[in-house]
């Protein structure tokens, strides 16, 4: 591609309302314009990644028995109806009318319309496994679009549907989801991660989020350092300590609670220096209200809550943090003054409590404090893992220790069950000639979330260092002399020669100052420049600068063509 007939419109200033550096790079190195909040332009050089991204995903898919093709994106209300997510699914679901008066939502996910194909056609268990997906345009009206591609509205996602006689068969694909996303990743040239992930709603133990690991991630993921154990921090198992296993009487001080007037300290932070005591030693007591009402959570001053363990304990995926007025109502204080003692709500503790005796907690009174609390003081419902995974802890699975990192998430699997089959009826005729339900699963990756996070893990002070198998072009091919010259000649042929070879050249033959090609080669990562220029003709050689490592070398021109070979199949 000549650059001179390319539309790369690359910016040198960082536009202001660009947050993140994958959205600042995206723009800057001419990938996409905005349109709307959440909604964006991908210009040739971005949709050159895309493909890249779009092309492996295709491969590997293919590769593991998927099939592809191709749903509508404007999709029926009845259907969304059926399995009760045309409620369910709130604001995000973008409804749109037609002439006649009709509903329709422009699809945020697939399930319902995958569904709705397999029970029309499938009847028998001859037909299955399959595995169905396609690569399409999805519109989420998120709350707060931001990032760019990262967090659109409207995106484009690879999903995919599984269909399956049993149990047995729903985890073969599961696991054929979980190998082909490893090799999707891997041969994007990506560092990740996948972690065991909350299943939500739908329960089970079989889903995972494929994690592109770097710092400015939106999720935390707990790994160990010494196996292969990795979770999203919400997910993130923490063991009882040793001291608890054989369980005898619980600790007690042989004191008395005691009240003591805490004005105005409301914050584990203000009590403890108040009081002269450590986080160790204080209870804090969180209130949680859901459709089943309220509940009351017991951790260590030092930890934080958990709120997905304790929705899966008590059972009531509503639970949220309680509002002041439900807190004013159970507790008979404001918030930052709640305590066990005397508390009508059910109690659930963490298991670090039960090694705790003598602390300090809330004392449902404005400004009140209670010392000497011990477990006999009130009735705990159940201690269970509550809090949050902090690092140091020890590994649920092999005891070392937990270190955190950070992450984007670009890809999602997840086993149904017979979720979505059950609602709308998808069955098949067993071998005996009995009617069966068909168990399901989901697998989605964000492609242009996929592209952001590439950048986010992949850059430095000059601009975006594309992994080759992402690369908009391999190589970029700088004529420093334009025009009618010798060199531009020479230039010319090296271009006829890498292109007639099979690889992608941006040839830069613009009329521009030297220095302004380099900044443009080193902003749009392209992750080999290859310039010729006057000294270098004069002396047979070009300059190879390697946008990863910095490394320069010198090529004899007549060698150019291998030696760019022989660097894409290093990088490959
Ligand atoms: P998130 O928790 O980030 O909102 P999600 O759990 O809602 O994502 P899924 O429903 O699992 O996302 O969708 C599958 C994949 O689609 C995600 O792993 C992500 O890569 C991509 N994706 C989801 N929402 C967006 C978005 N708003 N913009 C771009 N990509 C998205
Ligand atoms: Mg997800």
């Amino acid at each position: 591609m000549r650059y001179s007939r390319f539309f790369l419109p690359t910016l040198r200033e960082v536009p202001a309302d660009a947050e993140v550096i994958s959205h600042r790079l995206m723009l800057r190195a001419g990938m996409i314009r905005r349109v709307a909040a959440g909604i964006y332009e991908v210009l040739p050089m971005g949709l050159r990644v895309i493909r890249k991204v779009e092309n492996i995903i295709r491969e590997e898919m293919d590769r593991a028995g998927a099939l592809e093709l191709f749903m509508p994106s404007i999709l029926p209300a009845e259907l969304w109806q059926e399995t009760g997510r045309w409620d369910f699914y709130g604001k995000e679901l973008l409804r749109v009318r037609d002439r006649h008066s009709r509903d329709f939502c422009y699809g945020p996910t697939h399930e319902e319309v995958f569904t709705d194909l397999v029970r029309r056609e499938i009847r028998s268990y001859r037909q299955l496994p399959l595995n169905l997906y396609q690569i399409q345009t999805k519109f989420r009206d998120e709350i707060r679009p931001r990032f760019g591609l990262m967090r659109g509205r409207e995106f484009t996602m690879k999903d995919a549907y599984s269909f399956d006689r049993d149990l047995a068969g729903a985890e073969r694909s599961y696991q054929a989801m979980h190998e082909a996303y490893t090799a999707i990743f891997a041969r994007c040239g990506l560092r990740f991660r996948a972690v065991e992930a909350d299943t939500g709603k739908i329960g089970g133990s079989l889903s995972h989020e494929f994690m592109v690991l770097a710092d400015t991630g939106e999720d935390r993921v707990v790994s160990c350092a010494a196996c292969d154990y990795a979770a999203n921090l919400e997910m993130a198992a923490v063991a009882p300590s040793e001291a608890r296993q054989g369980s005898g009487p619980p600790p007690d001080s042989g004191l008395d609670p005691e009240d003591v007037q805490t004005p105005g300290k409301k914050t584990v932070q203000e009590v403890c220096q108040f009081l002269g005591i450590t986080p160790q030693e204080l209870v804090k007591t969180i209130v949680l209200k859901g459709e089943k009402g309220p509940v009351a959570v017991l951790v260590r001053g030092d930890h934080e809550v958990n709120s997905v363990k304790v929705r899966r304990l008590v059972d009531d995926e509503t639970l949220e943090l309680a509002d002041a007025e439900t807190v004013a109502a159970v507790t008979g204080a404001p918030v930052g003054f709640a305590g066990p003692v005397g508390l009508k709500v059910p109690l659930y503790a963490d298991n670090a409590l039960a090694e705790m005796a003598g602390f300090v907690t809330g004392g449902n009174a404005d400004d009140v404090h209670t010392r000497g609390v011990d477990l006999a003081d009130f009735r705990v419902e159940a201690f269970a893992d509550l809090r949050e995974a902090v690092e140091g802890d020890p590994c649920p699975k092999c005891g070392g220790i937990l270190t955190f990192l950070r992450g984007i998430e670009v890809g999602h699997i997840f086993y149904l069950g017979t979720k979505y089959s059950e609602a709308m009826g998808a069955r098949f005729l067993d071998e005996s000639g009995a009617e069966r339900i068909i168990e399901m699963g989901c697998y989605g990756i964000g492609v242009g979330r996929t592209a952001a996070a590439a950048i986010e893990q992949n850059h430095d002070g000059k601009g975006i260092v594309w992994p080759l198998p992402l690369a908009p072009f391999q190589v970029v091919l700088l004529s420093l002399d334009p025009g009618k010259t010798e060199v531009h000649a020479v230039a010319e042929r090296l271009y006829e020669e890498l292109t007639a070879g099979g690889l992608e050249v941006l040839f830069d033959d613009r009329e521009e100052r030297p220095g302004v090609k380099f900044n443009d080669a080193d902003l749009v990562g392209i992750p080999l420049r290859v310039t010729v220029g006057g000294r270098g003709v004069k002396e047979g050689v070009a300059e190879f600068k390697e946008r990863a490592t910095g490394e320069e070398s010198r090529v004899p021109l007549d060698r150019v063509p291998d030696a760019v070979r022989e660097f894409v199949r290093r990088q490959s």
